[in-house]
């Protein structure tokens, strides 16, 4: 119960117009005279990020008694608070972050949260629903033993891609009251394109003063607790509503141990630039190519715009799939030529599977006249087909 106080306390972060950096100036100097010269490097309030550049080689020695060197995070919770970022860009909002940390005192975020429905969002401050904060925090405790080990919100389109002053005297004091060892606190940003970066600074109870722009070492899976969480607590969780991730630069640490600004090479947040959904369109393609115990030709295209379209070939004519910018939200395009009959109010109930939403859809639009009577229905539908297939054509 005494963690979750301070967590309430954490959670009442934002401000940005609070100017503290006058009372740090002069903690700052104290803790400089202290500190010893071989200690290792690491950030203070008014570190430019550049010289982060330096500190990539402690990432592979991370001392336990300092500030972490780096953020380990899944894959799944980045995408989540993404999306979280992205349902509020023009003013903050935020969540917590649970999981645990390693014996170096790496923050590992298992499970991020974001707004509860009665969060407080304004353009210079964001208070987290604190009853929602409670509620969800004493589960995951309870249930899975995760940890709350910090924050994040988001300065969206305020161009402060660090803490303000006021959130980190927020966090220096959480810190002393609780007695927390180590703290992770996260400025998220985005801009009017929907691209979204997150920051992670990580604190230190010996090193109240300074605190480390850490790196992100992403671990490119799902976090195991997100689909067990969100399934276990779903009538107590509220999600973000905007669809997916989309990232400006991060700063990532490589595999190699190198940490980088990095920005990911979008035309622009297609669904093939994740490089494991290559393999989906692989098995699209086998699917459409043996559909219905047929043999067709399947043939990928790109456009200028770098979006695959499919031409499968069939006895009788061709059918044109096209995987558009906001696939797999919405529903690929699918116009199939003249003479080929189809249903036309299909439902496109995207379920996060893609092959499986895909299969349940092309089935759909096509089984009962392949099936049944295939040439019967053609013939009565290539009176009337050209009309309608105009209209679905419309983008
Ligand atoms: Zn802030």
């Amino acid at each position: 119960m005494n963690k979750i106080l301070s967590a309430v306390v954490f959670a009442l972060l934002g401000a940005v117009a609070v100017n503290f950096l006058p009372k740090f100036r002069k903690q700052k100097k104290q803790d400089n005279n202290n500190s010893n010269k071989d200690s290792m490097s690491r950030n203070d309030f008014y570190q430019p990020y550049e010289r982060s550049e330096r500190h990539t080689s402690g990432s592979s020695r991370v001392d336990e008694s300092r500030p972490s060197t780096v953020a380990i995070i899944y894959r799944s919770e980045m995408d989540y608070i993404s999306r979280c970022i992205h349902d509020y860009p023009n003013i903050e909002t935020g969540g917590q972050l649970f999981g645990y940390l390693t014996e170096n005192g790496s923050p590992v975020v298992c499970y991020a949260i974001g707004p509860g429905k009665n969060a407080n969002h304004q353009p210079a401050f964001f208070n987290q629903d604190t009853e929602y904060l409670q509620t969800i925090y004493n589960e995951l405790n309870r249930r899975y033993g995760l940890r709350y080990i910090g924050e994040w919100h988001s300065h969206h389109q305020l161009g402060l891609a660090k803490p303000s002053g006021h959130d980190a005297s927020t966090i220096v004091h959480g810190i002393q009251r609780s007695n927390f060892r180590h703290f992770l606190l996260c400025i998220g940003n985005c801009d009017n394109n929907y691209h979204s970066t997150l920051n992670a600074f990580t604190f230190h109870i010996n090193d109240q003063y300074h605190y480390f722009h850490a790196p992100w070492k992403l671990i490119e899976t799902e976090s195991p607790y997100r689909p067990i969480v969100d399934r276990d607590l779903q009538h107590l969780l509220s999600h973000p509503r905007y669809p997916r991730a989309s990232y400006g630069t991060n700063y990532i640490l490589s595999e190699s141990g190198q940490s980088s600004m990095v920005t990911p090479n979008y035309g622009d947040n297609y669904w093939l630039n994740d490089k494991s959904n290559n393999l989906i369109l692989k098995n699209i393609i086998d699917y459409l190519a043996t559909y219905n115990g047929e043999e067709y030709q399947v043939k990928p295209q790109i456009d200028a715009d770098k979006h695959v379209h499919l031409l499968v070939q069939r006895f009788n004519g061709a059918v044109q799939i096209t995987f558009g910018e906001r696939f797999p939200e919405e529903a690929p395009m699918i116009i199939p030529s003249v003479g080929i009959p189809y249903k036309r109010d299909v439902n496109w109930n995207y379920n996060g599977n893609i092959f499986e939403t895909f299969i349940h859809y092309y089935d759909d639009m096509f089984r009962t006249y392949e099936t049944n009577h295939p040439n019967e229905a053609g013939n009565q539908d290539e009176q009337n087909n050209q009309d309608e297939q105009t209209i679905i054509i419309q983008p």
